[in-house]
């Protein structure tokens, strides 16, 4: 007996599109200088720049490491700002 679990709640005609056209990610936040995240305006899929500067998926995990390194940056950040006197 298996149930069928692979029901997205993304819209299906989109990702058809996106695996023909390809995604479509425009910035959804900006981390640091270097790495943002992403997510596809057609199929909604969230993606983000990793160490090595390649996009992979935004799991809760890269979520807590992204949200991490901003504060890092902006604290970081605003102690060069405070810096100049
Ligand atoms: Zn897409």
């Amino acid at each position: 007996m298996k149930s069928s679990t692979t029901i997205s709640h993304g819209n299906k005609l989109s990702s058809i599109f996106c695996n023909l056209f390809g995604h479509h990610y425009v910035v959804s936040k900006k981390v640091t200088k270097h790495i943002k995240e992403y997510k596809c305006l057609h199929c909604q899929k969230q993606v983000t720049t990793d160490v090595s500067g390649k996009l992979s998926a935004l799991t809760p995990q890269m979520q807590d490491i992204n949200s991490t390194l901003e504060d890092m940056y902006r604290k970081r950040q605003s102690r060069h700002v405070q810096h100049v006197a």
